[in-house]
């Protein structure tokens, strides 16, 4: 009897003393530089040349992985690439790669510019946290940061937090995920690409071994966020492309939303007359102002004048820009902005959707945005007829000059527009989306919950997402500015 109860106990007393007297690796707590003459005491390399303290990664699968197992730790790297390398820091992994049931998490190191390689960029914690947002460049050094407190993973580039995940008990996988999960085993850098070196010029870990304390996740664990979890796992880019430091929104609290959330953002500054940003050189300053900032740097077109306010080299600065056709002048030369109930003039229902037909084909047809935001808003008169004024013919010719164009169509996450029905049609004609808030204030961020019904409904997938051209492409650059204002 008394065997029985003391056996059980016994073994794991003697299985914790196993592990803890088997650790071999650098001393806990403290920061173990790395270098040419501990490198092979505590990793194991594979096609690693080490010249001076570098080490370089040129082949694919070359190889850095520990010696030693560790659940805890940070791990501080300065790193360069050159054109095409793609690495991946793997944490709570096997030993040996094994790319058919890979075990752990993967940090990814891949600075292509957008539109070229894969589409997530360093620091993306891999379809866990996806990251799509550049932060470091080709042939430049940067900081890479990872940080494993024992469910709490954090992951930072040039001292910016990029990806954060707190892994809560039983976290749900997908059925070929069922490996991302935590664990104290080995830490792995691995180079996967053909092309290009990865360049490690300097390396520092910090193991924890003794026990830290769990974190709560600060997120609702619901059945929304198994969702953006499951979307995550599958590589969908959830981005917010339309978000605005509006009404006390700071930089900081948008991308914490973000994070913690699961999506990037793009964060758009409103440019055109009478807007702060209202020139080239306040447009330069701006986004000098958020160059370092994690997210997509937008700029929202302004009433129909931006045109004239801007040179397409200044405007090329953003990583997209984007309008919507809410602003424009009727026929009887009256100026609306038809989110103003007081400024919105509907003689005639038919005459009215006629006009913003016309406008939205001159607009987009016009001017070389990348986004048209806000679609198919209607004014508060007019709202509740929605299916009923936008009928076949109009959403048909919408689709058509937005598909002729280039230009991708928002789904508007706080508008809930455009219809499911306009989407679909979209979707046929190969536009391509983008998810929106366009929110006014510091509380009205959403979870994107209207752009999770469509993807849902409309089967919408990787491939219909809109990305920002590389710098070469931008369609500002090649299309130019009209010679007068539109609409
Ligand atoms: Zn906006």
């Amino acid at each position: 009897m008394l065997i029985k109860k003391i056996l059980p106990a016994f073994i794991v007393l003697a299985l914790a003393v196993y592990f803890i007297a088997s650790y071999r690796g650098p001393e806990s707590g403290v920061s173990t530089n790395i270098d040419r003459n501990n490198l092979e005491k505590y990793w194991k390399t594979k096609e690693v040349s080490v010249a001076e303290n570098q080490f370089l990664l040129g082949k694919k699968d070359a190889s850095i992985t520990s010696r030693f197992r560790i659940r805890s730790f940070g791990l501080t790297l300065k790193v360069k690439t050159t054109p095409g390398a793609i690495g991946t820091i793997n944490f709570a992994t096997s030993k040996s790669y094994d790319a058919s049931n890979f075990r752990g998490y993967s940090v990814l190191i891949n600075n292509s510019d957008y539109s070229t390689g894969l589409p997530q960029k360093t620091g993306s914690l891999s379809k866990i946290r996806n990251n799509f947002i550049r932060m470091a460049e080709d042939n430049e050094w940067f900081d890479l940061n990872i940080s494993v407190l024992e469910n709490h993973i954090s992951v930072s580039v040039n001292g910016k937090l990029i990806s954060e995940y707190v892994e809560p008990p039983n976290a749900k996988r997908l059925e070929n995920y069922t490996g991302i999960v935590l664990s104290r085993s080995f830490i792995s850098l691995r180079k996967i690409s053909e092309q290009g070196e990865i360049i490690i010029g300097e390396m520092k870990i910090k193991p924890f071994t003794e026990d830290i304390a769990r974190v709560t996740p600060t997120v609702k664990i619901d059945s929304l966020q198994d969702v953006i979890d499951s979307l995550n796992q599958r590589e969908f880019p959830l981005i917010d492309f339309h978000v605005h430091l509006k009404g006390g929104l700071t930089m900081d609290q948008a991308q914490m939303h973000a994070k913690e959330n699961g999506f990037c953002y793009g964060v758009a500054a409103n440019c055109g007359l009478k807007f702060p940003v209202t020139n080239d050189s306040t447009l330069n300053s701006y986004l000098q102002s958020i160059q370092k900032e994690p997210v997509f740097k937008a700029m929202q077109c302004e009433g129909r004048e931006w045109v004239t306010l801007f040179s397409p080299a200044a405007v090329a600065g953003f990583d997209y820009i984007f309008t919507d056709a809410m602003t424009w002048s009727d026929h009887k030369g009256r100026r609306m902005r038809l989110w103003m109930p007081d400024e919105t003039f509907v003689d005639n229902d038919q005459q009215f959707m006629d006009m913003l037909v016309g406008k939205i084909e001159a607009v987009m047809e016009g001017e070389p945005v990348d986004i048209y935001v806000n679609p198919t808003f209607l004014p508060a008169q007019l709202a509740s007829r929605y299916d009923e004024l936008w009928t076949n013919e109009r959403m048909a010719r919408v689709v058509s000059v937005l598909q002729r164009n280039q230009v991708a169509l928002e789904i508007n996450a706080r508008y809930k527009i455009p219809s499911i029905a306009f989407i679909r049609k979209a979707k046929e004609a190969g536009v391509k989306f983008t998810f929106g808030t366009n929110n006014t204030k510091n509380d009205d961020l959403n979870r994107m919950e209207y752009c999770l019904k469509v993807i849902r409904e409309v089967h919408l997938t990787q491939e219909d997402i809109f990305m920002p051209k590389t710098k070469a492409e931008r369609k500002i650059l090649k299309k130019g500015l009209p010679a007068a204002i539109t609409g």
